[in-house]
């Protein structure tokens, strides 16, 4: 922990200056810790695909090697878990360069309604059994924020719609409106949903609400809180609303050009 300054009780110069130091030690101090615990869940993260390798490996080593179906199933797994990991890092830094403020310079605004049309086109070739609808209202309206991130963000939406979508209802919507000078867009599914004890934790990193499931699936709990950081980045805002069972939205506004 970081030393402190007393401070006097007159309210002169002195104790003014105190008082500025403490407060930001205590910003220091948060934004330290804040680093400390992303370390930890990123090492965390890092190591389960890291000992399911070392795993395979000592066991190929010791006996497993003269097995020819033993060697062959794994190098497989051993392979996923590496395709894995790269995922990982290639997400932990996605998230990194989230965080950081230097790409706030020059850049072109994006069109909303332009960009999701890019982002729906590349999704509905990625997954053409999809039934998947979309209303664009935004009428050519732009945002500050850069066309790249945008979609991006949009990209997880839709990934995330589908992934947890439920077997005969990956029924995706997305749509983009004018409201009191604010853009919306809203991405919505009718897949599992999230429970309510949930819902406040989804856009934190690593949060993943069914841990073995989501792992199956190759989730690592980033995206979300990728896509806020980026929308918030360029003052914009994000809300999920979901019920369990029936299907989730995600509402995001940003203030027009
Ligand atoms: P992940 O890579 O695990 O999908 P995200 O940060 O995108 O990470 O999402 C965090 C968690 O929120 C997911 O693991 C999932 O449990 C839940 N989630 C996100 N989007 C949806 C959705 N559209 N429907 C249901 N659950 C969702």
């Amino acid at each position: 922990l970081m030393e402190r300054v007393p401070v006097s009780k007159n309210n002169d110069e002195l104790a003014k200056l105190g008082i500025l130091f403490n407060e930001l030690m205590n910003d220091m101090e948060q934004s330290f810790m804040q680093q400390k615990q992303f370390v930890e869940d990123a090492s965390h993260e890092l190591r389960t695909p890291l000992a399911i390798i070392q795993g395979h490996l000592s066991m190929l080593n010791r006996w497993g090697k003269n097995d020819s179906i033993v060697l062959e199933k794994s190098l497989q797994a051993s392979l996923k878990e590496v395709e894995r990991l790269n995922g990982l890092v290639a997400e932990l830094l996605e998230l990194s360069r989230a965080e950081s403020d230097q790409t706030k310079v020059a850049i072109e605004p994006a069109c909303v309604d332009e960009t999701i049309e890019r982002a729906a086109k590349n999704f509905q070739v990625l997954h053409p059994t999809v039934s998947f609808s979309k209303q664009l209202k935004a009428e050519g309206a732009t945002i500050h924020m850069s066309a790249r991130h945008l979609e991006q963000v949009i990209v997880i939406l839709l990934d995330n719609a589908v992934k947890y979508s439920r077997a005969g209802q990956q029924l995706v919507r997305i749509e983009s409106l004018l409201k009191e000078g604010n853009v919306h867009i809203r991405v919505s599914d009718k897949g599992i949903g999230i429970p309510a004890a949930d819902l406040p934790f989804v856009l934190n990193r690593f949060y993943r609400v069914d841990k073995a499931r989501t792992r199956k699936q190759g989730g690592n709990g980033l995206g979300l809180a990728i896509a806020k950081r980026l929308v918030n980045k360029y003052g914009g805002h994000i809300a999920l609303d979901s019920v369990e069972g029936e299907g989730t939205t995600v509402s995001l506004s940003f203030p027009i050009l």
